[in-house]
């Protein structure tokens, strides 16, 4: 059977992937649904999309029409029932299984058989998230990165019960429509990206616990060194550093001793200090 292009998107989740997605496909020309827990995070989601949107517009980075047209294609929404005429949603909440599990299950049964579900998860294997789906070959792995509407890599990640098909149309979706490029990685926790990354940015942590060169000098000598365009604290900071402590976790469970959370990490924390989204994080952390 032939699949039909993907009209509409939907978003669960309203946090930094969630709004980030919806300004990628809305920025794209893609209208969107965005669902959320409650009308306070959804509007104000809406309100930084469509800022984020006409400042990308003022910057020539999208299409001047497509920022225009978005605050009427931007649906917000508070009831899964908004995700009926979707053809594909994705779920880019919390980096929990048990949460996780709970939102796919629910936005499945609003979606229609022919739609495709995925999960943006950094780091949890797609299959363990298929287990109590009921069309579990509409489901697959999407992970963008952050900030979305930059990253040019989406890691596709099928299960072993992924239809060849879903695949496919999931795939010509992210190249054709949203101009991205993809790696197939398999589907093992952090997959490719976060499997190597993570590690980077925990020993990055730990030298800076060490107590005797600052954040931005870590930092500038990975840029300078090893050509990142980004050095690895200010990456744990920009992905929130709650979010860190979770993937260190899950890739610890899989790998062993390795991943260990940096005790510095765990700290901050603790702390409420998460990086970019409270306003402190390892960048402010070192001598
Ligand atoms: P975030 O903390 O910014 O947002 C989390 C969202 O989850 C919020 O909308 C929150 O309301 C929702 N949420 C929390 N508990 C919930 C529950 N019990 N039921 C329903 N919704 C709930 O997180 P984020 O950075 O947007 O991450 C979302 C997903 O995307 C995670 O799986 C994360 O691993 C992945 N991801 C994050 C990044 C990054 O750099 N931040 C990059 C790629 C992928």
């Amino acid at each position: 059977m032939s699949s039909s292009p993907i009209r509409l998107v939907g978003l669960i989740g309203t946090g930094i992937m969630g709004r980030g997605l919806a300004e990628l496909c809305l920025g794209r020309g893609v209208p969107v649904v965005l669902l959320g827990r409650g009308d306070a995070s959804v509007t104000a989601a809406r309100d930084a999309i469509l800022r984020a949107l006409r400042l990308a517009a003022r910057r020539k980075r999208v299409d001047g029409e497509h920022a225009g047209a978005a605050e009427e294609r931007l649906t917000p929404a508070t009831d899964p029932a908004a995700l009926t005429a979707c053809g594909l949603a994705i779920e880019a909440v919390v980096e929990a299984a048990d949460v996780k599990a709970k939102v796919l299950g629910l936005a499945e049964r609003h979606l229609s058989p022919r739609a495709l579900l995925a999960t943006n998860t950094s780091a949890l294997p797609v299959g363990g998230l298929a287990r109590d789906l009921e069309r579990p070959e509409r489901f697959l792995g999407l992970h963008f990165m952050n900030p979305a509407p930059l990253v040019s890599l989406v890691e596709c990640i099928p299960h072993a019960g992924t239809d060849a098909e879903a695949l496919e149309q999931a795939e010509t979706f992210v190249t054709d429509t949203l101009a991205k490029e993809t790696v197939r990685a398999p589907d093992r926790t952090g997959f490719v990206v976060n499997r190597l990354l993570l590690g980077l940015v925990n020993q990055a942590a730990r030298l800076l616990a060490e107590g005797d060169i600052a954040p931005a000098e870590i930092d500038r000598a990975l840029r300078l060194g090893c050509g990142h365009a980004m050095g690895p604290l200010a990456t744990a900071d920009a992905i929130g550093l709650d979010t860190v402590l979770r993937e260190l976790r899950e890739l610890e469970a899989a790998y062993g001793p390795a991943y260990a959370p940096a005790p510095l990490i765990e700290r901050l924390v603790r702390e409420g200090n998460l990086g970019r989204k409270s306003g402190r994080g390892l960048l402010q952390a070192g001598p």
